[in-house]
C-alpha cells in the first residue's frame, strides 16, 4: 500500500516549507549567490515577486553538470557529512532550496565559471527541464524566478497585496544587506532602482539603507570574549521608536530573531526607555558554529545557542557598557539590580506641605460676587492636591489620612497620582448624565464634581481588561467565546515544546485548544473581548511573554498571562470610540482595584481640577 511519493511531488511539499512567498525565494538565491563568493549582487523583481525575481552575482558560477545537480534535491556543494552542520561557514546546507523553487515555478539559470570559454543556460519548469543549451554570459550566476506558484493556485491565492509582499521581499533584502556591508547590493523593482549600495563599512550601510540622520545615532558595541565576540550599533535610546522596527540580531551573520537576546538588550537598557518605546540596533555575534544549531526551522531564523545564558549575560554587559561610555546610561552599577531602577515616580512625585497663599491684589468684593458662596476657597487655596472635600468637617480626617499616607508613600513608592485620585470613585459616580468627550482618538474627557477627568484610553482598557482576565485565571472561570471558523496555527518545533508547558494555563484563560497534528494548534474558542483576527498575534505574544520572562512567569503565571492578553486585546490609541463605548469604559475603570494605575505604573487618568482651571483664567 506504501509507495515512495514521485520526486516532484515530494519538492512541491518541502517548498510548502521552504518557499513561503516571493521573499523567501528572494532570501535563499540571494544566500547561495554569498555562498558562491559574489561581490556584488543584483535583485530584480517584477510584481512584488509574483512575476519576476531575479538575481544576478558575480560568484563562483556552475559547471554544466553542477548546473542541472543544483536543482536536485538534498543536492548541495556546501556540507557532505553530518558533522560538517556544526562547522557551518554557508548560509545554505540543506539543498532544498532550489529543487523546492523549481517546483513551483518557471526558472531559467544562466551561469558561467572563470576558467570556462561559454555558460550554460538551462530552462526548468514545475521540476522538469524544458531546456539546455550553452551560451555567452558574464562569470556569475543569474536566476530567473518566474511565475512563482504557477502550478499551486491555492499558494498564489494565498499571497497578499503587492505592497505587503514586496515589503517582505524588502525585509529579506535589508537583512541580507545588512549583515555584508562587504558586499555590493543593488534592487531594481518594477524597473526603478530602489537601492545601490557599494562595497562599504557597517555605519556606511546603515546610512545607506536609512538615510543620513542615522549616522549620529548610533552607538558602537564591541565585545570580544571567549564565548562570543559582539558588535554592530545600538540606536541611542531617545531615538527609540513606538514600533518594533529596525532590530537586528545575526549570528555569524546569519539574521535571526531571538526573544531572549531581544530581552537581553531591553534589560540592558532598562530605565532609559519609555514605556511603549523600543530601541533600533544592529548587533552581530559570531560564535562557534559547533556551539549552536542552525538547524531547527528551514526558513533558519531561529537558531539554539549551547551556552544561552553567557551570551545573554555577555550582550547585556556590552551594550551597559557601550551607553556608558557614550554618556548615555546615567549609572553604570553593574551589581544593582535591573528589576530596582526602574523610574517610578521620582522626579514628577513632589510632597507639599500645605501652604496658605495671600494675594496681596485679592478683592474680597470682586470674588464673592463670582463665586458666591465659598468663603474659603477665595483667599486660602486649599492643598492642592489630593484632597478637595468641601465640607470643612471632614478636613481633619482627611489631613491625617494624607500624613498616613506620605509615610505610606515613601516605604512603597507608589506613585503620587494613585493616590490623589483613588477616593474620586464616589464623586464619579454620583454624577448623573455623564458626558464624554474623545480627544485626538487618544484621551477621554469626562466631568467629575471638582474638574475634568482626562483618560487614557488605551492604558484604561488594559487595566480594565488585566484585571478581568486575571480574575478569571484566579477563579478559574474564564468566559470564552467560540470561534464561528476554527483558527489553525502553524508553530516551530521549539515554540510548540513551549506552548506546550503552557497550554493548560492558556486554556484556563479562556482559550478551547486542540492540537490535531504536530506543530498545528486548532483555536476553537478564545477569550472574550478577543477578535478573532487576533488570534495568532495572541498566542505569539504569550509565548513571547513567557519566552522573555519564563521564571517570573513560572511563579506568577497568573499575572503575566492576564497582562499578555490585555495588552493583545485593549482598545488602542486611535481607535475611535462612540459615546456608549466611552462610558462603559469609564465605569469598567471605575470598578477595578486599581483603577488609576496602568500595568506599567503609569496613570490611567488625570484630573484638571476646578481650582486649577480658576486660577489659570484669573
Ligand atoms: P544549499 O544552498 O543548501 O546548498 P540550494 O538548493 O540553495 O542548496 O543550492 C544547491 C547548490 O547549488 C549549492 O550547494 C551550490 O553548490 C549551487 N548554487 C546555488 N546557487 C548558486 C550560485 N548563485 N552560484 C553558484 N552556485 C550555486
Ligand atoms: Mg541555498
Amino acid at each position: 500500500m506504501i509507495t515512495l511519493l514521485p520526486d516532484h511531488v515530494a519538492n512541491q511539499i518541502a517548498a510548502g516549507e521552504v518557499v513561503q512567498r516571493p521573499a523567501s525565494a528572494v532570501k535563499e538565491l540571494m544566500e547561495n549567490a554569498i555562498d558562491a563568493g559574489a561581490s556584488d549582487i543584483k535583485l530584480i523583481i517584477k510584481d512584488s515577486g509574483k512575476t519576476l525575481i531575479q538575481v544576478i552575482d558575480n560568484g563562483s558560477g556552475m559547471n554544466e553538470v553542477d548546473a542541472r545537480m543544483c536543482f536536485e534535491r538534498h543536492a548541495t556543494s556546501k556540507i557532505s557529512k553530518a558533522d560538517d552542520l556544526f562547522a557551518l561557514t554557508t548560509k545554505g546546507f540543506r539543498g532544498e532550496a532550489l529543487a523546492s523553487i523549481a517546483a513551483i515555478a518557471q526558472v531559467e539559470l544562466k551561469t558561467k565559471r572563470e576558467d570556462a570559454e561559454l555558460g550554460i543556460q538551462l530552462t526548468i519548469e514545475g521540476s522538469e527541464f524544458k531546456a539546455q543549451e550553452v551560451c555567452t554570459c558574464a562569470n556569475g550566476t543569474s536566476f530567473s524566478i518566474k511565475n512563482l506558484f504557477f502550478n499551486v493556485p491555492a499558494r498564489r491565492n494565498f499571497l497578499k497585496s503587492d505592497r505587503a509582499e514586496y515589503k517582505y521581499i524588502l525585509d529579506e533584502f535589508i537583512r541580507i544587506a545588512l549583515a555584508h556591508p562587504s558586499i555590493a547590493f543593488s534592487l531594481i523593482n518594477n524597473e526603478k532602482e530602489q537601492y545601490r549600495m557599494p562595497k562599504e563599512t557597517l555605519r556606511q550601510r546603515l546610512v545607506s539603507l536609512y538615510g543620513k540622520k542615522y549616522n549620529p545615532r548610533l552607538v558602537p558595541v564591541e565585545e570580544n570574549t571567549d564565548i562570543v565576540n559582539i558588535s554592530g550599533f545600538v540606536c541611542k535610546p531617545e531615538f527609540a521608536k513606538k514600533s518594533r522596527g529596525e532590530q537586528f540580531f545575526f549570528v555569524n551573520d546569519r539574521f535571526i530573531k531571538s526573544s531572549y537576546m531581544n530581552h537581553a538588550v531591553l534589560n540592558a537598557m532598562e530605565g532609559l526607555l519609555q514605556g511603549d518605546h523600543h530601541p533600533s540596533f544592529f548587533l552581530f555575534l559570531e560564535i562557534d558554529p559547533a556551539k549552536i544549531d542552525v538547524n531547527i526551522h528551514p526558513t533558519k531564523t531561529e537558531i539554539k545557542f549551547e551556552d544561552e545564558r553567557s551570551v545573554y549575560a555577555i550582550l547585556r554587559s556590552a551594550l551597559k557598557r557601550s551607553l556608558g561610555q557614550y554618556n548615555i546610561a546615567p549609572s553604570l552599577d553593574f551589581s544593582l539590580n535591573p528589576d530596582y531602577q526602574v523610574p517610578i515616580t521620582s522626579k514628577s512625585r513632589t510632597i507639599k506641605t500645605p501652604t496658605i497663599e495671600v494675594d496681596p491684589s485679592f478683592n474680597p468684593f470682586e470674588q464673592e460676587k463670582e463665586i458666591g458662596n465659598s468663603t474659603l476657597s477665595g483667599r486660602f487655596s486649599p492643598p492642592s492636591k489630593p484632597f478637595r472635600s468641601n465640607n470643612p468637617a471632614e478636613k481633619g480626617e482627611h489631613w491625617e489620612a494624607l500624613f498616613e499616607e506620605i509615610q505610606d508613600d515613601m516605604n512603597t513608592a507608589i506613585p503620587e497620582y494613585q493616590k490623589e485620585i483613588t477616593s474620586l470613585e464616589n464623586e464619579v459616580k454620583i454624577e448623573g448624565t455623564r458626558f464624554a468627550f474623545q480627544l485626538q482618538q487618544r484621551f477621554i474627557l469626562t466631568q467629575l464634581k471638582s474638574g475634568l477627568l482626562i483618560i487614557d484610553q488605551q492604558r484604561a482598557h488594559t487595566r480594565v481588561l488585566y484585571e478581568q482576565y486575571f480574575k478569571s485565571l484566579v477563579n478559574s472561570s474564564p468566559l470564552s467565546q467560540q470561534l464561528l471558523f476554527p483558527q489553525e496555527i502553524h508553530l516551530s518545533p521549539g515554540n510548540m515544546e513551549l506552548f506546550k508547558e503552557i497550554i493548560e494555563d492558556v486554556e484556563s484563560l479562556g482559550f478551547d485548544i486542540s492540537i490535531p497534528a504536530e506543530q498545528c494548534l486548532m483555536i476553537n474558542g478564545v477569550p472574550f473581548e478577543t477578535k478573532s483576527g487576533e488570534v495568532d498575534k495572541i498566542i505569539d505574544s504569550l509565548l513571547d511573554s513567557y519566552k522573555n520572562e519564563c521564571d517570573a512567569w513560572k511563579s506568577d503565571t497568573h499575572k503575566y498571562m492576564a497582562r499578555s492578553l490585555a495588552l493583545s486585546n485593549s482598545i488602542k490609541t486611535g481607535k475611535a470610540l462612540n459615546t456608549e463605548e466611552m462610558n462603559q469604559l469609564v465605569d469598567e475603570l471605575f470598578v477595578c482595584e486599581t483603577p488609576f494605575v496602568s500595568i506599567h505604573n503609569k496613570p490611567t487618568a488625570i484630573i484638571l481640577e476646578m481650582n486649577e482651571l480658576l486660577k489659570r483664567f484669573q
